[in-house]
């Protein structure tokens, strides 16, 4: 049987995609089926051609809560033109919180959570003519009804491919999955789990060649200050040092990008022997530190688990050792009043007078999180005009 795999690959799915078509190749089950690149405004064309040289076609969509809205009618236009046994799947922090919606939207089956075991075990299963029902980690309709199947063992970080040989493809090097923060507006935690899987050193050094061609490597993580941690709050400098280092001899050439968009580090992990010492190991000029309120009262009710002081020391240690900051902030959190918005505008005034830039989000409700049904955010106008201004001096990027 011939099976076409159409994926769509936007810019914001693309390192969910290459580790999906990665964990195809570390199963042996990336050349038993043809895999096909698209984009959303591609699909349906692409759809079409696929159906006319396959026997099935199965069509990969990875989501955010941010792709729902133009997503519906694109899954509309799908589902009326699909093939008896044809199917659309779909992953990705939307989907796996929120599958009942995503279902209904014309999904066939869901992947919860992480796919990196259930997906090559469901291709598996479809190459093979079984019943892809019993696979882990599912959720479909059957006689009217939601069915979820067990979640699959959470896979080792070692085992996790960032890189897809099929048509070369590369993504983020995943250096950690989980978070043991459960702050209430995400999903990092409630889909990577909240007890934290580190890649190996060994691991990583391993997969270092894989960049070679592109001159650098982002390390991808929830907290890159947290990795290999043994205990909450304390990172372990000698572990990160070492790993840099190690990279640094194995690969003299490769920019190492750490501590950095797509990975950040939480405020409390920073240490000035940390950053001095990695300053000179990697590439990025700048380290990203989430900060999201300046307000103590914020940062307790949405259950950060620092305090705006260690928002101000963690930035201070970065620029003490010569390193620029970009922080993120989030405005419109509920409960969020006048005074603590002033608040966290006093914490960026006094910040970019030394040079500091921020990345400002409005609070947006997402499902699966604690705070999944509060009405969006908005900032006030006194926010508004205050960004703005701070946008024309070039030290602010986002929407508001
Ligand atoms: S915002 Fe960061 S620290 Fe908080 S739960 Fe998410 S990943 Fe963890």
């Amino acid at each position: 049987m011939r099976v076409r795999l159409l994926f769509a690959r936007e810019k914001n799915c693309h390192n969910s995609i290459v580790t999906l078509l990665g964990a195809l190749e570390r199963e042996g089950l990336a050349d038993q089926c043809a895999v096909w690149l698209t984009s959303h405004a591609r699909l349906i064309g692409d759809y079409a051609e696929a159906a006319g040289e396959a026997d099935r076609v199965l069509v990969g969509l990875s989501m955010t809560t941010g792709d729902v809205p133009h997503m519906a009618a694109l899954l509309r236009d799908l589902r009326a033109r699909l093939r008896p046994g044809d199917l659309i799947l779909a992953g990705g922090p939307h989907p796996s919180a929120d599958d009942e919606t995503v279902l209904a939207a014309g999904v066939d089956v869901v992947f919860r959570g992480e796919a990196d075991r259930s997906f090559p075990q469901f291709v598996h299963t479809v190459l093979t003519g079984g019943n892809w029902q019993n696979c882990p980690g599912l959720a479909f309709r059957n006689a009217g009804k939601t069915v979820r199947t067990p979640p699959p063992e959470p896979i080792l970080m070692d085992q996790v491919r960032s890189r897809f040989q099929g048509p070369r493809l590369i993504g983020s090097l995943e250096i950690t999955r989980g978070c043991p923060y459960g702050c209430g507006f995400c999903q990092t935690p409630r889909l990577w789990g909240r007890a934290p899987r580190h890649r190996s050193c060994e691991s990583i050094l391993e997969e270092l060649p894989q960049y070679a061609h592109s001159g650098y490597v982002r390390m991808l993580s929830p907290n890159a200050f947290g990795w290999q941690a043994e205990r909450p709050g304390e990172p372990n400098v000698r572990a990160i040092v070492e790993m840099l280092e190690a990279a640094r001899a194995r690969q003299p050439a490769l920019k190492v990008v750490f501590g950095l968009f797509p990975s950040e580090v939480r405020p409390d992990y920073v240490r000035r022997e940390l950053v001095r010492a990695i300053r000179p190991l990697v590439a990025n000029r700048y380290l990203a530190v989430g900060a999201q309120s300046g307000s103590d009262r914020m940062l307790k009710q949405v259950r950060r688990g620092h305090t705006a002081a260690d928002v101000f020391r963690a930035v201070e240690a970065i620029q003490a050792e010569g390193m620029g900051v970009l922080v993120d902030v989030l405005f419109g959190l509920p409960g969020e009043t006048p005074a603590d918005a002033a608040q966290t505008r006093r914490l960026m005034e006094r910040f970019a007078r030394s040079g500091v830039r921020f990345r400002v989000h409005v609070f947006t409700p997402l499902p699966g999180t604690p705070l999944a049904d509060a009405p969006p955010g908005a900032v006030d106008g006194e926010t508004r005009a205050f960004l703005d201004e701070m946008a024309r001096r070039g030290l602010v990027e986002g929407a508001w």
